[in-house]
C-alpha cells in the first residue's frame, strides 16, 4: 500500500486552472490488477546472467516483487502466468522508427503499434516527427491505445528546413514549444547552421540525433554533443582516405573504394569516450544493396502485415535501385564491399564498447514495423556481435539512454523490482539463438499482459484486412 502511495505521489501532476488532476502513468486496468509470473527463468539484463525458479509480481504497471518462487508471495487475486521452461526478459526497443507523418487514421496507427507489441517491442523512438504524435504519445502512455512507450523526435532539421542559422534556431524553438522529446537531424545542414542549432538546442535542453550531415562530419558532431549517431554513414564518410573523391562528384561507388577501415577503431573509441550512442540501422542498407530481387523480398512472410500498396511501393523502390546504382557507379563488388564495411564498422563500435541501441528505420524499404527489428538483430549477429551485446542494445541500454540523454523516466530495460513491467516471455533462451526472440508466450506493456493468443488474433485481423484489399485491387 505504502509503495503504491509513493508511486502515486511520484506521478506527474497536471494543473488545469485551479483543478489538479493526477495523471495515471499506466492504464487504469493495469493498476487494478496484479500479475505473477511463476517458476520462470529471468534474464534480468543487468549483466550476462540468468536467475532460475523465480516469481515476478507486477502491480500497478511495475515490478513489485521478484525472487525465488518459494519466498515470493503471490498477491490474492493475481493472474498467474506459468513460467516453467520459459524465459522472462525486458521488452525490446525500436529506436529509429518512422511513425508515418501526415494524417494517418487511428486504425492505421493502432495497427502499427500492435505490430510492435506483437514483436516484443515495448519502446519506440519516432524519428520522423509530426504534430499529431504529441497526442499519440499520450494515448499510448495512458493505455487508450495499446502500444509501446513512444519518444518522439521533432520534424527533421535538414538542409531544406534549416538553410541558415536563423531558420535552424526558429525550428529548434518550435520543437521545444510543441513538446517533442528530441531533435532529428538529416543531411544538408552546413557547419555554421549546425553550430547555431547546437547552441539553441543546448539552451532549450533538447538533445539531437540522427544522420550526420556531411558538412558537419562525425568528429565535429561528436565534439558538439550529438546524442545518437543513426546509420553508420557518418563514420564511413570520416574514414575516406582522400577527400578528392568528393571533388569528382562523390559517387558512392568511388567513395566506397576510398574508405579506409583501419580508421574505424579510432572513431569507435571516440564514440565511447564522448558517450555518443549509435543506432546502426543495418537491415535497411542490406535491402538497398543486397542481391535479392524485389519479388524475393516481397515474398517474406511479414509482408502480409502491411498494405499491398506499401509492398508495391517497396518493390518499385528496389527495382529502381538498379538505375540508382548505375548513377552511383555501384557494381556488384562495390555493393558487397559496402555492406561488409558497414558490418565492420558496427563490429568496431561493439569492440570499442561504444554504446549501441537498436533500430531499423522502419517502415522504409521492406522494413515491416516490429518484424524488421528481428531482421536487424540477425545482421548484427552476422557482423560478429555477441547475442548479449545485441540483447543489451535493445533493453538495458535503452533505459540508460532515456534516463541519461533524454533525462526522462528510464525505469525499464532490466527486470528488477521498481522497474516498469515492459517484458517479453519467451519459450526458449534468446542467448542460445536470437531466433528464440520470436517464440513469444506473451508480451507485457507497462503491466498489461498481451498473451500469445491475443497477439495471434490481432495479427490475423491485420493480415485479413490487407488480404481483403489485395483481392479488391
Ligand atoms: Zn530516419
Amino acid at each position: 500500500m505504502l509503495a503504491r502511495l509513493t508511486r502515486a505521489l511520484r506521478a506527474p501532476l497536471l494543473t488545469l486552472g485551479t483543478l489538479t488532476v493526477l495523471v495515471h502513468p499506466a492504464p487504469l486496468r493495469a493498476q487494478a490488477t496484479s500479475t505473477a509470473f511463476t517458476d520462470v527463468t529471468v534474464l534480468p539484463m543487468d549483466g550476462d546472467r540468468q536467475l532460475t525458479g523465480q516469481t515476478v509480481v507486477v502491480e500497478g504497471g511495475r515490478i513489485t516483487a521478484m525472487g525465488p518462487s518459494a519466498s515470493v508471495r503471490v498477491p490474492v487475486g493475481a493472474t498467474r502466468i506459468d513460467g516453467r521452461g520459459k524465459f522472462l526478459m525486458p521488452g525490446l526497443a525500436e529506436m529509429h522508427a518512422h511513425v508515418p507523418p501526415g494524417n494517418p487514421t487511428q486504425q492505421q496507427l493502432a495497427d502499427i503499434m500492435f505490430l510492435y507489441v506483437a514483436n516484443g517491442i515495448t519502446t519506440i523512438r519516432g524519428m520522423l516527427g509530426a504534430p499529431y504524435q504529441i497526442q499519440l504519445k499520450e494515448q499510448l502512455a495512458s493505455g487508450a491505445m495499446l502500444g509501446p512507450r513512444f519518444f518522439a523526435a521533432a520534424p527533421s532539421l535538414n538542409g531544406t528546413s534549416a538553410p541558415n542559422p536563423a531558420a535552424a534556431v526558429a525550428l529548434v524553438r518550435q520543437a521545444k514549444l510543441t513538446g517533442y522529446d528530441l531533435v532529428k537531424i538529416h543531411p544538408g545542414v552546413s557547419r555554421e547552421t549546425w553550430d547555431a542549432a547546437v547552441a539553441e538546442m543546448q539552451a532549450q535542453g533538447l538533445t539531437y540525433a540522427g544522420h550526420v550531415p556531411m558538412g558537419v562530419g562525425v568528429v565535429h558532431a561528436m565534439r558538439t554533443g550529438i546524442a545518437t549517431i543513426d546509420h553508420v554513414d557518418g563514420y564511413l564518410e570520416a574514414s575516406v582516405r582522400d577527400s578528392a573523391v568528393y571533388a569528382s562528384g562523390g559517387q558512392l561507388g568511388d567513395v566506397i573504394d576510398a574508405i579506409d577501415p583501419s580508421r574505424f577503431a579510432a572513431l569507435a573509441r571516440m564514440s565511447r569516450d564522448h558517450g555518443v550512442w549509435n543506432v546502426p540501422t543495418m537491415y535497411l542498407w542490406e535491402n538497398f544493396y543486397n542481391d535479392r530481387t524485389a519479388e524475393e523480398l516481397a515474398a517474406l512472410p511479414e509482408m502480409a502485415y502491411v498494405s499491398p500498396q506499401q509492398v508495391n511501393g517497396w518493390m518499385n523502390q528496389k527495382r529502381g535501385r538498379a538505375l540508382a546504382d548505375e548513377n552511383q557507379r555501384m557494381t556488384p563488388e562495390r555493393r558487397a564491399r559496402y555492406l561488409a564495411l558497414r558490418r565492420e564498422m558496427l563490429k568496431a563500435l561493439a569492440d570499442a564498447g561504444a554504446p549501441l541501441l537498436m533500430g531499423t528505420d522502419s517502415p522504409q524499404m521492406f522494413n515491416v514495423p516490429g518484424y524488421a527489428l528481428h531482421r536487424e538483430l540477425a545482421v548484427a549477429r552476422a557482423a560478429g556481435l555477441t547475442p548479449y551485446q545485441i540483447l543489451e542494445s535493445g533493453t538495458r541500454n535503452v533505459g540508460r539512454y532515456v534516463r541519461e540523454s533524454l533525462k526522462q523516466d528510464g525505469d525499464f530495460g532490466t527486470v528488477a523490482v521498481g522497474q516498469w513491467a515492459d517484458l517479453v516471455l519467451l519459450e526458449a533462451d534468446p542467448r542460445a539463438d536470437l531466433e528464440h526472440l520470436t517464440k513469444r508466450a506473451g508480451v507485457m506493456v507497462r503491466g498489461r499482459w498481451v498473451s500469445a493468443s491475443e497477439i495471434a488474433a490481432g495479427l490475423e485481423r491485420i493480415r485479413a484486412t490487407h488480404a481483403a484489399s489485395r483481392q479488391g485491387s
